[in-house]
């Protein structure tokens, strides 16, 4: 089966709504390489969209995970737990920013994580309203659809959406909106559409990801937490794609020094196999009733031991520094790039979660078209990358973190060279 040949049954039998970026089938993956059905190899600067921080088919997750199903492979951890789901609770509230004593709980997709938060939320608070920012992303269920602050393709077309949630702007530097602006907002929301002591959470991403990655400044996060505590309202720090050592940091709310009511976890927490956390104070989490929270695959024994392995490798590999070192090239490299590319209108990198916004330098515009047509020839110059941002105006890098420095550096040649085609 070609590439073309797989493309086009898939077309006959997945209905659209399930994007395709690019026209082709893995038949492997290692490391930050990924190999298509016609033999093509690629570097990978999506890692499964920021998933496979520890790279593909790591040796290790793959062994713990064998030997996991040598022995059972599901036994519901709400009926007959196992130790796996309480190892890697008691890591995940140790590594958990702040000082509270904390709980977990497990699930399988990062917006079941967001739903659950905000169900933990409200049952403790006896609230309803949720606040969340523009240009967030946190899924694509019907309350996380609800929080997202995008519209298409995510929320065109799905509503009626959850009621009593509301978005405030989210502060972006380069767009204008400032800290203050943020804040000040918030009090809007609490003048004009919800008292705040009807308001469950505020949720927010320390660096939105899907919305561009914009990263929050520290005293955003600290006026939250003061507004938070002044009303009794639960802040849920949204880290799915920000944690497991992406920003250089295990979770990225560390660089804002506040701690959370709650975190919710995905992606890199488990190298691809999929299981998702809310760990957050324990008083807040206890709220729900027994049985209130969880699901049939929720806290899965592969996903378990998976997890327990990943975070043995980001501290024996040391990725939170790697991390640090990949941003660190990246923005030297696309710095010095942006000198011979004026439709280069910022760089961002915290760590490893690193972006390229396009807008016109005169008008400041943004340049969808050039982002799509680096995308587009991605493919051809054995690279995969994604885009992002709500004006779909940015490229994000997001390579495995234990990519080596050649291939890294390979990529960027590449991306170089694409960005200076078609700018
Ligand atoms: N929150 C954030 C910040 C995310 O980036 C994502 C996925 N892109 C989600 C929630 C939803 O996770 P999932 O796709 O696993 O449901």
């Amino acid at each position: 089966m070609t590439n073309q040949q797989l493309h086009q049954r898939r077309s006959q039998v997945i209905a659209q709504g399930m994007g395709a970026l690019y026209p082709l089938y893995v038949e492997k993956a290692e490391n930050a390489y990924v190999w298509d059905v016609d033999g093509n190899k690629y570097i990978d600067f999506a890692a499964g969209i920021a998933v496979t921080n520890t790279g593909h088919s790591n040796k290790r997750i793959s062994e713990a995970v064998k030997a996991q199903l040598d022995n059972f492979s599901h036994t519901c951890a709400m009926v007959t737990p196992y130790a796996s789901f309480v190892e890697l609770a008691e890591k995940l509230t140790e590594l958990a920013p702040g000082d509270s004593e904390k709980k977990a709980i497990f699930l399988t997709t990062g917006a079941e994580a967001v739903e659950n938060a905000v169900k933990v939320a409200r049952a403790h608070t006896g609230r309803s309203g949720v606040i969340a920012f523009k240009g967030g992303f946190h899924g694509r269920t019907n309350m996380t659809m609800g929080l997202t602050g995008k519209v298409a393709p995510y929320k065109a077309g799905f509503g009626p959406f959850p009621n009593e949630i509301f978005h405030a702007p989210y502060p972006n530097d380069f767009h204008g909106v400032s800290t203050d602006q943020s804040l000040q907002a918030l009090e809007d929301l609490f003048a004009c559409d919800i008292e705040p002591s009807r308001v469950a959470a505020i949720i927010f991403e320390p660096v939105q990801g899907e919305g561009g990655f914009y990263k929050a400044p520290a005293e955003f996060a600290q006026g939250l937490r003061e507004v938070c505590d002044k009303h009794g309202i639960m802040l849920i720090a949204d880290e799915i794609q920000t944690g497991f050592a992406r920003t250089g940091k295990m979770f990225a709310t560390e660089y804002l020094g506040i701690e959370p009511d709650m975190m919710t976890m995905a992606k890199g927490i488990a190298g691809g196999f999929p299981i998702s956390a809310v760990v957050g104070k324990a008083d807040v989490m206890d709220s729900a009733l027994p049985g209130g929270l969880g699901g049939t695959y929720a806290g899965s024994p592969l996903g378990c031991v998976a997890g327990l392995e990943v975070l043995k490798i980001i501290e024996e590999e040391q990725l939170c520094a790697k991390a640090m070192g990949i941003g660190e090239v990246v923005n030297a490299r696309m710095t010095k790039l942006q000198e011979s590319v004026p439709a280069i209108g910022e760089i961002r990198t915290t760590g490893a979660m690193m972006a390229i916004e396009f807008a016109c330098p005169e008008t400041g515009k943004p340049l969808q078209d050039l982002t799509k047509a680096v995308i587009s020839k991605a493919q051809e110059n054995g690279l995969i990358l994604l885009s992002c941002g709500v004006k779909a105006n940015v490229i994000r890098l997001l390579p495995p973190l234990t990519i080596e420095s050649e291939v890294l550096s390979e990529g960027l040649d590449k991306l170089e060279k694409i960005i200076l085609e078609v700018a």
